[in-house]
């Protein structure tokens, strides 16, 4: 579908790579954009045709134009075999748990996994003959400890979702493998672009679109990218559940692709700039952030991670829980709500303690999300220091 030579994609770069992927204006009339696709039958010319499927579109399900270009853009841009999407990020995430995953396997995952997936592994999985083990982020290559003669899969998420652990997924990678197992990882924070989850040894890579490839806080999307190794399972089993995106979102999808690059360059600017401020305040006690040199995993993000997105948590000093509800309520620029990845800030509380089983989260005080997104900083910073303001009132 690629308008473009093989041997020009294989010299070009990340970002020449997002504005051209998945695209031929020669084949639709010199429009630069594919339109979004409407569609479920798909017509045959003949009966030849349509008994031996004879053509590559052959109905909604399995195919569009409009998922064509996105798997396409997405498989390139990851290092990837293949591409599936879906409806969601954790509908992503339940097919790839789907595709590795069988009755009377044994699964272990990041204690410091999006807390849906655990929900996923505990119920669905649970009821479906899966025994889950919930491991140490920080394990390393001692995950291998953990791994029994029918582990199936290990699901790795780096940082962590809320608390930002870093984890050594190439030497959890090695020893899963030799041990035959897949390696899963939900890649929503870094994105292929800051983090190539197959060079690094994952086999599928989730990735939640609804945040950084929309950007813009307008759309659902998940995508799930595969290795060679695992190319043919994952298709197999999304064309068994038929959980495909509908043609707009992936229309918005693909327009977000093309300024992907430089939307995430200045989250990492911003979220920089604002972890840094906030490190420096005497209300904070630690900021969690692996591109800062005091994160306990910062060593690996430097040598795995091209780059940070603008995602982020701090710890505050011990205040009581109405300090911190006067900090947030009367902001002005910082929303509260969930999701991430778009053009506003948001910030919300959080608590992992009450569904971590395999370590414990005690930070030391109460922990607030940031999202920074595309404001002038100092109108951010303005906007939170009046909150500091109120939190020392009502402390
Ligand atoms: C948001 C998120 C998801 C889920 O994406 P949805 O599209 O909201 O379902 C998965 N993983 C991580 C790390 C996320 O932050």
């Amino acid at each position: 579908m690629s308008k473009l030579s093989k041997t020009t994609r294989d010299r070009i770069g990340d970002r020449t790579r997002l504005v051209h992927a998945g695209r031929d204006p020669d084949a639709q009339h010199g429009f630069i954009n594919m339109p979004p696709w409407r569609g479920s039958t798909v017509l045959f010319p003949d009966y030849e045709t349509l008994t031996k499927r004879g053509q590559h579109f052959t109905y909604g399900t399995k195919g569009t134009p409009s998922t064509d270009a996105l798997e396409e853009a997405w498989t390139e841009i990851s290092g990837a075999a293949r591409t599936v999407l879906a409806p969601t990020g954790l509908a992503a995430i339940a097919l790839a748990l789907m595709t590795a995953a069988k009755a009377g396997d044994h699964i272990l995952i990041t204690d410091s996994a999006y807390q849906p997936t655990r929900t996923f592994c505990n119920t669905i999985l649970k009821r479906m003959g899966v025994e889950t083990t919930y491991y140490d982020p920080h394990v390393g290559a001692a995950i291998g400890d953990l791994m029994r003669p029918n582990t199936s899969l290990v699901l790795v998420e780096a940082p962590g979702s809320q608390s930002f652990e870093m984890q050594d997924v190439p030497a959890i990678a090695e020893v899963a493998h030799a041990r035959g197992a897949c390696v899963i990882m939900d890649n929503t924070w870094a994105t292929p672009l800051f983090f190539p989850p197959h060079e690094r040894g994952v086999d599928l890579a989730i990735e939640a679109g609804t945040k950084y490839l929309s950007g813009h806080s307008d759309l659902m999307l998940g995508l799930v990218s595969a290795n060679e190794a695992w190319a043919k399972e994952l298709r197999a089993t999304y064309d068994c559940f038929a959980m495909c995106p509908g043609p707009e979102d992936i229309f918005l999808a693909l327009r977000g692709l093309r300024t992907m690059s430089l939307r995430l360059r200045e989250a990492e600017r911003q979220g920089l700039a604002l972890a840094n401020w906030l490190a420096a305040r005497p209300e904070v006690k630690e900021v969690l952030h692996p591109a800062l040199p005091t994160h306990r995993g910062h060593d690996i993000w430097k040598r795995d991670f091209s780059g940070s997105s603008g995602l982020f948590s701090v710890v505050l000093n011990p205040v009581p829980e109405k300090a911190v509800a006067a900090l947030l309520d009367g902001l002005e620029l910082f929303g509260m709500g969930y999701s991430w990845g778009g053009f506003e800030s948001l910030v919300i509380p959080f608590n992992c303690a009450s569904y971590r089983t395999a370590t414990t989260w005690n930070p030391g005080g109460p922990a607030l999300r940031f999202q920074v997104g595309l404001e002038d900083m100092n109108d951010l910073t303005a906007d939170l220091d009046k909150g500091f303001e109120r939190l020392r009132a009502n402390a």
